[in-house]
């Protein structure tokens, strides 16, 4: 009589432990089903990659999409904490961050021997962290229409951009939150030299009319003749032009800088095994085709996805020799985004 009370009370209380569980989606059953994706590229691009993942897998994911400087503080403010798995895409500038706080997992993909070598570079430079899935080059857009209408000649350059008759007639994305805009920073102080670099950007801000919060507003913003000119990747305009818009992409004379868009697992992951199978899945030719078929023409990371015929060809374009490890490491993005914050983006 009391062996079996006792064993109805355990049964009864592993019974009420297992719905607890069930109803936290803590228990193993949930958390082999799951995946939460942080996404750094464009909705767009997101969703299919998520759609062909969940069909592929039967793993469910939620997803949200973001700017890069956006999921890097959300995942630093969620880090005792973690509720995101993945973050996939966006520049791979705060991914280098996010790595050197120690806020992502070392993983080495059985694809890494499948990329090219700059997007196994970001995986070395990260200690692991961070590997590369795309690269695009940073340019500006311009509406080609607006530009006849105000009589301005072609803009090819940099300096182009600081002709007073384009007052109110740039737009540019805010680079705490956009990597896109962060990019362009960092390019500038590379081409010019830091004084002479923060100089160029207080000049520009007195054509600014807006700076936006994602990266790749600026080019939709151009292609709609909302702004003449948007600084964006030049991948973010061809999407434009393929659709009809009256844009010219250019890579400014003077050269410019690059991203190498990046993947990142989060630190303490609830669903690692998730995120370990996401992680090599998207560096696949397979996934990495779905960018081209959404309209984004990053150059991709895995030497056998073939590269769009639209995207812009990094062989023909004038690229900085951009020092990944430099801009983004904590102190150095830190210091220039209070630099642009406190000097340039409250100028009246
Ligand atoms: N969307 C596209 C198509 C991109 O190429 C990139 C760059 O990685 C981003 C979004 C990043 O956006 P943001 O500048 O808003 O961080």
């Amino acid at each position: 009589m009391h062996v079996t009370s006792k064993s109805a009370r355990l049964a009864a209380l592993s019974a009420v432990a297992s719905a607890t569980a069930l109803l936290a989606g803590s228990g193993p059953a949930a958390a082999q089903g799951q995946l939460t994706v942080y996404c750094g590229v464009q909705e767009e691009w997101c969703r299919p990659m998520v759609d062909a993942f969940e069909k592929q897998t039967g793993i469910k994911v939620s997803m949200t999409r973001k700017s890069s400087g956006e999921i890097y503080a959300q995942v630093k403010a969620e880090s005792a904490n973690p509720k995101g798995d993945v973050w996939w895409g966006g520049t791979g500038d705060p991914h280098m961050q996010a790595a050197e706080e120690g806020l992502t997992e070392e993983y080495k993909s059985p694809k890494l021997s499948e990329l090219n070598d700059w997007a196994v570079r970001q995986w070395e430079q990260s200690k692991g962290r961070a590997v590369g899935i795309y690269s695009g080059a940073l340019g500006y857009g311009v509406n080609t229409k607006m530009l006849a209408q105000k009589g301005i000649p072609e803009l090819k350059c940099w300096a182009d951009l600081l002709n007073p008759k384009l007052k109110d007639e740039v737009q540019v994305a805010d680079p705490n939150s956009s990597g896109t805009a962060y990019t362009m920073l960092a390019t500038i102080v590379q081409i010019m030299g830091e004084d002479k670099g923060f100089d160029y950007l207080k000049a520009l801000h007195k054509n600014v009319n807006q700076y936006t919060k994602s990266g790749a507003a600026p080019a939709k913003a151009a292609s709609l003749g909302e702004t003449t000119v948007g600084i964006a990747f030049l991948h973010d305009h061809v999407t434009m032009i393929v659709d009809g818009a009256p844009v010219k992409a250019v890579a400014p004379c003077e050269g410019t800088g690059y991203e190498i868009g990046s993947m990142s697992i989060i630190k303490g992951a609830r669903n690692l095994d998730n995120a370990k199978k996401w992680y090599d899945w998207a560096l696949t030719p397979e996934a990495q085709k779905l960018g081209a078929a959404a309209k984004s023409f990053q150059v991709p990371s895995n030497k056998a996805t073939p590269v769009p015929k639209e995207s812009p060809n990094l062989a023909e374009i004038k690229l900085i020799n951009f020092d990944f490890a430099k801009y983004g490491s904590s102190a150095e993005r830190k210091r220039l985004l209070a630099k642009w914050d406190a000097e340039v983006k409250n100028l009246p």
